[in-house]
């Protein structure tokens, strides 16, 4: 699964996480649509909470890396 600009819901007990290649159905988010592009009203489909509450994946990895 291609996890790149995946965001994670940071919320305790969630662990959602908003993947741009998969896109989430059921806030008919067509795959390929980046975090950034997801309307503010966006809601975690798990939890119910905002974008606010997202982290990025990215940043995990990058300061993994460099
Ligand atoms: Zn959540």
């Amino acid at each position: 699964m291609n996890l790149e600009g995946a965001w994670i819901c940071s919320t305790s007990n969630c662990g959602y996480m908003y993947v741009p290649a998969k896109g989430d159905r059921k806030g008919k988010i067509p795959p390929g649509t980046s975090f950034e592009e997801l309307p503010e009203e966006w809601r975690c489909p798990v939890c119910g909470a905002s974008k606010k509450a997202f982290r990025p994946m990215g940043e995990l990895e990058k300061g993994g890396e460099r």
